[in-house]
């Protein structure tokens, strides 16, 4: 008995520890927005007050110099102003690829499961009363468990009516899943976030860091913050390296190029390049976790969840496949947007793109192979990604 009490207050108290840490992360995500913002600005600053007129410094400012002086970098006078644009070019557009993704990550709902939810309560009200015309008409005295147990639903309401209208019919009938929190259906790869206290489209995870869900809409925006976020501090610390090695040898000396010791420059040099190795290596690590899972045709929750998958499918005497992985090459397609009308080139360019589909139908490896739901993928926003890649 007191075996049983202990666990109940245990679990009460896991419970609110737990809502009490979503809490915090939820009403302290526009704090760890304000963070994020000082420190990029701050590597930014650093990067364009002092290393940039380091990399561009005229080769004669060394001569006379202290003898521990840092000498310029190594390009000849001729190019140099060549070298001082070109720095500038790329610091400016990393940081502008930074601020727009990071805007987009941070400003872009997410996607919510409303007008899914909306869809898939209409089409079980029709086909509600579409059963009990066909039992009065039959003469039917019960109607099947199975119509009870699972709500009849389209691979997509919206493209099903169209096919149906066409003449075409149904091409595969799937059971919604279900949100109790919400207390409404949700679609495949959509997820309970207990942060925002609201179901996702194709959730991958919730981040402080944008105070915001990343899921269907934002996706593509936070992968490509992580990406330029890893390019530019890795553009900071190796084209710094030279300066940065310098001071961190604690030599009291002083270089007409550099902060003098002791001046607020120096110190947020100092601080800029630490936060952007560490920082960025982190990133960098989160980047190429990222692009794997892209690849692979995951998400974050899918890929956690991929264990407990591949159990239930062991159990069964099944092998676990991700459906949702249609190859490297398709996967990148899939997940940037890209088309006929949109070239790989375009994730170089800051620029707003709505994700394909609506977020709540997937095209499935199966998919590719059967002819029957190829024609009726050809009529939906995955048409351009049918041909082979
Ligand atoms: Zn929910
Ligand atoms: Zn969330």
């Amino acid at each position: 008995m007191a075996r049983v009490l202990w666990q109940g207050s245990l679990a009460r108290l896991t419970r609110c520890s737990v809502g009490l840490f979503n809490h915090l992360v939820y009403y302290g995500g526009p704090c760890f927005v304000l963070l994020a913002v000082l420190l990029i600005g701050l590597c930014a600053a650093s990067f364009l007050h002092t290393v940039l007129p380091w990399l561009a410094a005229p080769r004669q400012l060394a001569t006379g110099g202290p003898t521990d002086a840092l000498e310029p970098s190594p390009a000849t006078d001729a190019v140099r102003p060549f070298v001082y644009y070109a720095h500038s070019a790329a610091a400016y557009y990393l940081l502008a690829c930074i601020a727009f993704h990071y805007y987009g990550a941070v400003m872009t709902p997410p996607g919510g499961t409303e007008a899914f939810a909306h869809r898939v309560r209409e089409r079980a009200t029709a086909a509600a009363a579409g059963a009990a015309t066909d039992a009065a008409t039959e003469d039917h005295a019960a109607a099947s468990p199975e119509k009870e147990a699972v709500i009849p639903l389209a691979r997509d309401a919206k493209y099903d009516l169209e096919a149906a209208l066409d003449g075409r019919g149904v091409p595969q009938k799937i059971g919604a899943r279900y949100c109790r929190k919400c207390d409404r259906p949700k679609p495949d790869r959509g997820h309970h976030c207990s942060v925002c206290r609201r179901c996702v489209l194709k959730m991958d995870h919730h981040c402080p860091w944008i105070s915001n869900c990343v899921g269907h809409a934002n996706h593509r925006y936070f992968y490509l913050f992580l990406v330029y976020m890893a390019a530019g501090a890795a553009y900071f610390v190796v084209s710094s390296l030279p300066i940065a090695l310098h001071i961190l040898e604690w030599r009291v000396s002083s270089s007409p190029r550099l902060p003098p010791p002791g001046s607020p420059e120096r110190g947020v040099f100092v601080l800029a390049w630490m936060l952007a190795l560490f920082i960025g290596a982190a990133v960098a690590g989160m980047a190429v976790f990222h692009t794997w899972l892209i690849a692979r045709g995951m998400t974050t929750i899918e890929y956690y969840g991929r264990d407990v998958a591949e159990a239930v499918a062991s159990l069964r005497g099944n092998t676990y496949i991700n459906e949702y992985d249609l190859g490297p090459r398709r996967n990148f397609r899939v997940f940037f947007n890209l088309g006929p009308d949109r070239p790989w080139w375009t994730v170089l360019v800051p620029r707003f793109v709505a994700p394909l589909s609506d977020g709540t139908v997937w095209l499935r490896a199966d998919d590719l192979v059967s002819r029957h739901s190829t024609a009726w993928l050809r009529h939906t926003d995955f048409k351009d990604h049918l041909l082979p890649v």
